[in-house]
């Protein structure tokens, strides 16, 4: 019963999720205006409200030799130093990180949650999920949505479907970065986007009342903000002593152990 009154409820969120992101095309497409150098507001961006880079940088549990970030959030370049283009669908600033890797490769749950939604957009989103993560499944004070894009194919897993952490989700690819600027080759990567909830989303969303929508219950913010330990707000995160910036991540190394065992955020690949 509660099963499937649960999947009802994502469902809907799935219905308003897909009404939401074509009107955030429109207005991308419809919508002047570079954005600054700072937080960008849904009013210019058309992707929603975000937070500025807070300046965070990653770091492995025991020294693991884990897939960097080939591109940061916030950042003006793409992986391969080339300026990501003002105005465009990421208004010139980068909306999660990047981690370049081979086609096929097993993408990780970084926390246990619920599968939210799951599609497939056109150039520069190509196929993708949405991860729910509530409080209770991180330890964190708030809860996000975790977005993996330009999946080889779609995530057998189904919405409303639990995760745990370090769960196999889906296989890295290239869809929606064939032509253009990568062009014919693409490029095989996962691009990682974290959506913080409001807490006016967090009642929607624990309510399922089918009202819930991306762009205006959600808050983009820099993926590494999750891996803060203790950290109780996102904005919180750009005012850190700069010790505490760097952030030491746990992983799932290739025999499929999480380390540290105690840790409830993890890598979204495995390390050898
Ligand atoms: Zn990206």
């Amino acid at each position: 019963m509660r099963l499937t009154s649960g999947s009802i409820s994502v469902t809907l969120f799935l219905l308003t999720c897909l009404i939401a992101l074509p009107d955030a095309n429109a207005q991308t497409r419809g919508g002047g205006g570079g954005g600054g150098g700072g937080g960008r507001d849904a009013s210019r961006s058309g992707l929603g409200k975000s937070l500025p880079a807070p300046g965070l940088t990653a770091a492995f549990h025991g020294g693991a030799a884990c897939t960097t970030i080939a591109s940061p959030y916030g950042s003006p370049t793409r992986y391969d130093g080339s300026l990501r283009k003002s105005g465009g669908a990421e208004d010139g600033l980068h909306g999660g990180i990047d981690l370049s890797l081979d086609e096929g490769t097993p993408l990780l749950a970084i926390a246990a949650g619920r599968v939210f939604a799951a599609g497939e957009g056109g150039m520069l989103e190509g196929i993708f999920l949405w991860v729910l993560h509530l409080p209770e499944d991180t330890g964190l004070n708030f809860a996000f949505l975790a977005k993996y894009q330009h999946l080889r194919e779609p995530s057998p897993l189904r919405q409303g479907e639990r995760v745990r952490p370090g769960q196999d989700l889906a296989r890295s690819g290239k869809t929606g970065t064939v032509g253009g600027h990568y062009g014919p080759r693409g490029y095989p990567h996962l691009h990682l986007t974290v959506r913080a909830l409001t807490d006016d989303g967090l009642k929607l969303a624990a309510t399922g009342s089918g009202e819930f929508r991306i762009l205006r219950d959600t808050v983009m913010v820099d993926p590494l903000t999750v891996y803060v330990p203790g950290i109780a707000a996102p904005a919180d995160a750009a005012n850190l002593p700069g010790e505490r910036k760097t952030v030491t991540i746990a992983h799932v190394d290739l025999k499929g152990t999480l380390r540290s065992a105690d840790s409830r955020l993890v890598w979204p690949v495995a390390c050898p």
